[in-house]
């Protein structure tokens, strides 16, 4: 058994303990206990990207095991987080209808895409000049509540600590954090790595997003509507709506611009009457290439990151944080899309 140290308990954090604890190993988290992003993400887990009408990257492999991997953890932790989910595309075109009906015929798509039927070409719910279409096997997790439990799971067990890192007490060299020595020392801060040396190297970005949560008694939907913006059913007529993308803007305000453009987005939508009840601004960890930061530290053996999970970190944090655990464990390689050799190999 190793002796393991994580710093961050977002969802990277998080994913990874629980991947390590499975294998068995001692660990420990440290966090600040101030989350910007998991925490503040919708949780929504869509199998496809709209755009080109694709499936996502690695689809076929994180959806399974992150859908088995909630539910297991919600079981462990006590709380329940995992929410399938309808997502109800409009199309904005007649070409993003056809590319739905040469693609519902296919076969890697038949999990994921409804073959349209009477019922979406002529659907209510909103405005419908294209017709809509369902996609299969989507989920949601209740992100602040994931980020919450996990902590409190943790404590309870005495894994966490709440504190900020403190560059002075870390020697990377030695793998040494205060008087402790480590065998392994994993960086998952976020998008707050950009202010901490040891991976400084790293492309990492900031990717600001902004939601709001709405009540409506006309939206009245129990599926995920989705057009230029997500609209996410709660209880109680709520609505999750988002999201803004803010590149380089490391900003927690809401601001009245960011509120300014989700109503334009809703507005395309449907014309409904709503409240806003909240404005939530995060950040998300982002890099250029979309793909994730994982490996290990050129210099300094045993010190590793995981970050970079973008838009998708829900669907994807589950399998690679396993896979970053084999690399750790076993020396498995990393699949290599998500290497930071790739930024680091001469
Ligand atoms: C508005 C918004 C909507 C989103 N919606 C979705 C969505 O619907 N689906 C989806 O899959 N993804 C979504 N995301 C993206 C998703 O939230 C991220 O991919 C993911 O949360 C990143 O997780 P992380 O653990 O890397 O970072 P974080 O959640 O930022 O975790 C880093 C942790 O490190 C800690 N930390 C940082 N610095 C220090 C320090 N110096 N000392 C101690 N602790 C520190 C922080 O407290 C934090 O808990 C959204 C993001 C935003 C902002």
């Amino acid at each position: 058994m190793e002796r393991i140290l994580i710093f961050g308990a977002g969802l990277a954090g998080t994913c990874l303990a629980h991947q390590l604890m499975r294998r068995g190993q001692h660990v420990h988290l440290i966090d600040s206990g101030e989350n910007h992003s998991s925490s503040i993400a919708a949780g929504m887990v869509n199998p496809m990207v709209f755009r080109r009408m694709n499936k996502s990257w690695r689809l076929d492999e994180f959806l399974p095991e992150a859908q088995a991997f909630y539910q297991e953890i919600s079981q462990e932790i006590g709380e329940e987080l995992y929410h399938p989910i309808v997502i109800r595309r409009f199309f904005s075109s007649l070409q993003e209808r056809q590319m739905w009906e040469q693609r519902q015929v296919q076969i890697e798509y038949s999990a994921y895409l409804n073959p349209l039927s009477e019922e979406d070409l002529a659907h209510q719910g909103a405005h419908n000049s294209f017709g809509s279409g369902r996609v299969k096997n989507a989920f949601w997790i209740n992100a602040a509540k994931w980020v919450e439990a996990n902590a409190a799971f943790f404590q309870r067990n005495g894994m966490l600590r709440t504190e900020a890192f403190d560059p002075n007490l870390w020697n990377p060299q030695a793998k040494t954090y205060g008087n402790i020595t480590y065998d392994k020392v994993i960086f998952c801060l976020g998008y707050q790595q950009k202010s901490e040396a040891t991976f400084s190297f790293l492309p990492l970005q900031q990717t600001k997003g902004q939601t709001l949560t709405i009540k409506s008694e006309q939206i009245q939907s129990k599926e995920s509507l989705n057009r230029k913006c997500f609209v996410l059913p709660l209880d109680n007529q709520h609505y999750r709506v988002g999201a803004t993308y803010e590149w380089n803007n490391a900003s927690l305000e809401i601001t009245e611009a960011g509120r300014n453009q989700l109503i334009e987005m809703l507005s395309s939508l449907g014309s409904y009457d709503y409240e806003i009840l909240e404005q939530k601004a995060g950040i998300r960890p982002t890099v250029l290439d979309r793909r994730p930061l994982m490996g290990e530290h050129p210099e300094y053996q045993g010190v590793y990151i995981f970050n970079g999970l973008g838009t998708k970190g829900y669907m994807m944090a589950p399998t690679l944080a396993k896979e970053l655990a084999s690399f750790m464990l076993d020396q498995k390689p990393l699949h290599p899309e998500t290497n930071i050799q790739r930024f680091t190999a001469i």
